[in-house]
């Protein structure tokens, strides 16, 4: 896509500002593909499939493309704001970077979402007897795929979001004042939403798996600490308002 026709969709009115930052990147699921910018720009981007292989060579030249347009558009945003890139002093930025970095890895919310990860990950290659727990939810017309499709789909988003919300709460202290909304609690927030929505995904594995009922309450008890740690952490996450989802305005 060249810079004028990013451009012009990027300005275009139907689109929420910001929508995308704080959703669960589920678009299939998303009652909202038609206002947000960043959909409508993959639907076009990578209509073609092979575009959207990571296997294929499409698919790389396309993403390497789309890089050069945003640095392009970045360059001249900055020249419109008087700042040139080229001279810019990283060196100062790179090492705080990697110093916010690692204090982010080793935060114990951060830990703790990441050992949930591998336990989720640990679970299902242990459990052979899953495609026959499956068969007999669905005769009582209970759908497990879809439990395990939510639980595998947040699985690694909770970890992600967690960090950014831990990482912005970082770099929140450096800063003076006490502004809401802030990043770090939208962050937190869908954290959050996706910690409740996989709590109730185990909660229906857990009715129906008989051979691991101690695993299956061992990770949701463990998911509620994470959900109250991330929580007392954040307490404004809640009431931290996603544009397009959580408001209904002249835009939402
Ligand atoms: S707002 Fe909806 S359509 Fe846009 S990126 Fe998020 S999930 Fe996808």
């Amino acid at each position: 896509m060249n810079r004028d026709r990013l451009k012009k969709l990027a300005a275009d009115k139907r689109f929420i500002s910001g929508i995308y930052n704080y959703c669960d990147r589920w678009c299939e699921r998303c009652q909202q593909t038609a206002r947000c910018l960043n959909f409508s720009m993959s639907e076009k981007e990578f209509s073609d499939p092979e575009t959207r292989d990571i296997r294929n060579e499409k698919f790389w030249n396309k993403l390497s493309e789309t890089f050069r347009e945003t640095m392009e558009l970045l360059r001249e945003s900055a020249k419109e704001w008087g700042v040139d890139l080229d001279t810019l002093d990283y060196k100062e930025d790179i090492e705080d970077r990697k110093a916010k970095d690692a204090a982010v890895k080793n935060h114990l919310l951060c830990r703790v979402a990441r050992r949930y990860s591998d336990s989720v990950e640990d679970w299902f290659k242990e459990r052979e007897s899953l495609f026959f727990e499956t068969v007999s939810a669905a005769r009582d017309g209970v759908d497990l795929d879809d439990a395990v499709e939510v639980i595998r789909w947040y699985q690694y988003f909770i970890c992600a979001k967690v960090m950014r919300a831990v990482r912005g709460e970082i770099e929140d202290e450096e800063e003076e004042g006490d502004e809401f909304p802030r990043d770090s609690d939208g962050s937190a927030k869908i954290a959050l939403i996706a910690i409740d929505r996989s709590i109730g995904a185990w909660a229906v594995i857990r009715a129906y798996f008989t051979d691991d009922a101690k695993g299956v309450i061992d990770i949701i008890a463990f998911l509620d600490n994470l959900r109250q740690a991330v929580e007392k952490t954040f307490p404004r996450a809640r009431s931290f308002i996603r544009p397009g989802f959580d408001q209904i305005g002249p835009n939402g």
